[in-house]
């Protein structure tokens, strides 16, 4: 079995880094060797070795409505054949600058740029060029691209001044990043009352998804509203990967709570290199040119990016299509916990929109630490037994899932059947 995919991998080693252009993809925390794709059709993946795969991964996010949608192929055909990057305005980077704010009411004023680290790691910039304050406040297990000011760690004990999880992050970079516990609202306001004058920003994953999916608990998202405006301190969403998975308003329509600034990625690219942050008009008035925080970008809006994304979105605007991958999530993840209760097992399902999380571990899962209490052994062995039967899960049990608007009834029931097997 996979023997094209296993004979790829050993070529591909020898000249990429490891193999693979993104770490995760390298199945380090599954074992085994990863597979090669050759194809997407709507919900499937087809691999090298001709096997065919329900995705549930979706390239991380971003095909909500599944591999080579007609409608965003077309478009995109089209707008390839006028020319593929200009470095001059285009109209169609306003029409979807529209369609966003369409959907996300809070960005007064949008910048496309090419990745989500791009947009926090700008977001970030903009946030201390705007208070002229230094300290940027994250939660563990949230993740935020790999800015060096993101890549930190929460330092040991008491302290919540952070250190470098990378090396090459230098530690003067690092201890101007705190971090705190996600949902822990205590030590939010404890560090609020002794440095908040001093904090430039907070930056959150208000659906975390990048420990597995994690919710914010009642209060948690509305303290840190109410604490970032008694401070002037920006309040910066990273909707990178829940914004148009949790609700198509991202969770600050899903949770009502108004940020700063969010940061929008993945499906707002429709398969390619985009995203994008905007806000408050006041701050975003320090973006350059109009303002003094500096940041560029050669293809940022290219007009390929920029069809693929106006497509994408305005299928999604389609009556019904997003409420169905919802009820398809919720179907998948009943029918999940009802096969678990039956055999007794006790297990976690993190799930809102169209992201879901199945933790080895009885205990509920609302920070890192408690994600960090799953069996990941246990979990090697499910996603081996899942993958086997044609079901890609994401690799790691600290990643979120996805569905999307193709998946049907039909691939639902087999996913369960392939879990019942998975569970025996
Ligand atoms: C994926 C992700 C990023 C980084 O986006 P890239 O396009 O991979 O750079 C940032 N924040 C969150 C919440 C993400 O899920």
């Amino acid at each position: 079995m996979n023997i094209r995919s296993n004979m790829l991998f050993s070529e591909a080693q020898k000249i990429l880094v490891g193999g693979v252009n993104s770490p995760v993809r390298a199945f380090k925390s599954v074992g085994g060797s990863p597979l090669f794709m050759k194809k997407g059709q709507g919900p499937y993946l087809y691999s090298e070795d001709d096997q065919e795969y329900i995705d549930y991964v979706l390239s991380w996010g971003p095909m909500l409505l599944g591999h080579a949608d007609p409608d965003v192929t077309k478009a995109l055909l089209e707008a390839v054949q006028k020319g593929t990057s200009f470095g001059t305005p285009s109209q169609l980077e306003t029409q979807l600058a529209l369609l966003v704010q369409n959907f996300f009411p809070s960005l007064e004023k949008i910048r496309f740029v090419c990745s989500g680290t791009e947009a926090c790691m700008s977001a970030i910039r903009l946030a201390r060029g705007f208070t002229q304050r230094k300290l940027i406040v994250k939660f563990n297990g949230c993740y935020h691209g790999h800015a060096d000011s993101m890549l930190v760690a929460a330092g040991s004990g008491s302290l919540t001044f952070g250190h470098p999880d990378s090396a090459g992050v230098l530690e003067e970079v690092a201890q101007n990043t705190l971090v705190l516990d996600y949902n822990d609202i205590a030590s939010l306001k404890k560090l609020f009352e002794t440095k908040g004058p001093q904090i430039a920003g907070v930056i959150i994953e208000p659906v975390a998804g990048n420990m597995g999916v994690v919710l914010p608990k009642e209060g948690f998202l509305q303290t840190l509203r109410e604490l970032c405006t008694q401070y002037n301190s920006v309040l910066i969403f990273d909707e990178v990967m829940c914004g148009l998975r949790v609700h198509l308003g991202g969770a600050q329509a899903l949770f009502n709570i108004t940020p700063d600034l969010t940061c929008l990625g993945k499906v707002i690219g429709g398969g390619f290199s985009s995203a994008a942050y905007g806000g408050r008009a006041d701050i975003m008035a320090f973006v350059s040119p109009l303002g003094h925080v500096y940041q560029a970008g050669t293809l940022a809006g290219n007009p390929i990016a920029m069809t693929a994304g106006i497509a994408t979105l305005t299928k999604l605007k389609t009556h019904g299509l997003f409420e169905k991958a919802i009820e398809h999530t919720q179907a998948l993840t009943q029918g999940m916990s009802d096969r678990l209760k039956r055999k007794n097992l006790s297990y976690v399902l993190n799930s809102v929109g169209t992201m879901f999380s199945l933790f080895f571990t009885s205990h509920p899962v609302s920070s890192l630490a408690e994600a960090k209490t799953s069996d990941t052994a246990l979990f090697k062995t499910y996603f081996h037994h899942m993958l086997n039967q044609g079901i890609y899960l994401a690799p790691s049990q600290f990643e979120a899932n996805f569905m999307s608007t193709v998946h049907s009834e039909k691939d639902i029931q087999n996913t369960l059947s392939a879990f019942e097997k998975a569970i025996q």
